[in-house]
């Protein structure tokens, strides 16, 4: 089996063999040095200045955003949502479940996000921009250098979830000046799932009011001194997490970056002689949107997983039949991508 889906993903060897072992107890010094070396990692990986805080959460990335949501925002802002597919409109259930004014800057499918559409939001009154750097759902990736610009000009919070898009596309969280930064083990992490992890400016910091129980992220910050979790953690995931950051920051994030866009430039090139077409739309690096003219992706799919046990990312509702989505996280090789083309070719005749 190969699964080119968007989380879970193919694992690495050191993964299994970490996530396959017995676990130890955890309320040790030598947990609270791997959570300290997890923080000290993590936040250099996605270039946090000096004085960012680290929270790691036992939840998928829904939970992150969730949370992040409940700690940094009250019903007394007024925030923005970027709804460029199912995860820009997850953003904005949550922030409306917890009573927060929301407006959405709407984007249909197949269309790319417009700056002059989206300067209309300018001198609002937003106190806070909520983003999926990638929605997952299209492939979209927004441009976080402008929407930072965009912040700082209205003086509004950047709260971003970098679930997918984190080390397969560059995020500088100084530079970007972002002040929620959240994603998950699942994604390019190609963990379990289970683990989400937050980066915090000093500026959210200072918001948190501990409007939960379970994700007060003030209780995450202070036990965190010590590297423990305020609740059992997913032991096992943590030391699996430790050992992926250390491989991943030696070689460098720049490195980690690069090998996600060859990737999705491999497959993007050779899928070109398929009849399939890819939107004409800024893409990230962790995931290639296909369209079938033809209405066929439902067939492909299952095709595909039952003839040859490749899965691919079907879609939901409205695109089941239009759109396949192909990632380009975890331990996958060209070999699997020539394997996945060939089964397409066949496929498609
Ligand atoms: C996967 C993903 C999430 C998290 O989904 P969970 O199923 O809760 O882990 C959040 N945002 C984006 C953009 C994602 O791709």
């Amino acid at each position: 089996m190969t699964i080119f889906t968007v989380g879970p993903v193919m694992m690495y060897p050191e993964t299994l063999q970490i996530e396959g072992t017995q676990l130890p107890y955890f309320r040790t010094e030598e947990f609270g040095q791997l959570m300290k070396d997890i923080e000290r990692d993590f936040l250099k990986s996605v270039h946090a200045p000096e004085g960012t805080f680290f929270i790691g959460l036992t939840s998928s990335g829904t939970g992150a955003m969730d949370a992040a949501v409940q700690n940094v925002l009250t019903p007394e802002d007024k925030v923005l949502v970027i709804n460029g597919g199912t995860f820009g409109e997850r953003f904005a259930k949550i922030t409306r479940n917890h009573g927060i004014p929301t407006d959405t800057y709407d984007i249909p499918f197949l269309h790319a996000f417009s700056k002059d559409e989206f300067e209309k939001f300018s001198g609002k009154g937003y106190t806070a921009l909520l983003v999926n750097a990638c929605d997952t759902s299209t492939g979209q990736l927004f441009d976080l250098d402008y929407l930072a610009d965009f912040c700082r000009r209205n003086d509004c919070l950047f709260i971003v979830d970098a679930v997918s898009a984190y080390l397969a596309d560059p995020i500088d969280m100084a530079r970007q000046e972002i002040d929620v930064l959240l994603t998950a083990s699942q994604k390019a992490l190609a963990l379990s799932p289970g683990v989400a992890l937050v980066a915090l400016s000093e500026k959210a910091r200072e918001r948190c009011s501990g409007g939960s129980y379970y994700f007060d992220f003030n209780s995450y910050i202070e036990n965190q001194k010590r590297g423990q979790p305020p609740f059992t953690s997913a032991v096992g995931t943590m030391l699996a997490l430790h050992q992926r950051l250390e491989s991943i920051m030696a070689k460098g994030i720049t490195a980690e970056n690069d090998l996600h866009r060859s990737r999705a430039e491999y497959f993007r090139n050779a899928v070109k002689d398929l009849p399939v077409e890819i939107p004409d739309i800024p893409l990230s690096n962790s995931v290639t949107p296909l369209i079938f003219p033809q209405k066929n992706a439902s067939e492909v799919y299952r095709r595909l997983s039952g003839d040859y046990d490749l899965y691919l990312t079907p879609s939901g509702g409205d695109w089941k039949d239009v759109q396949l989505r192909v990632g380009h996280l975890g331990n996958l090789t060209t070999a699997d991508y020539d394997n996945l083309l060939d089964k397409l070719r066949i496929i498609l005749g």
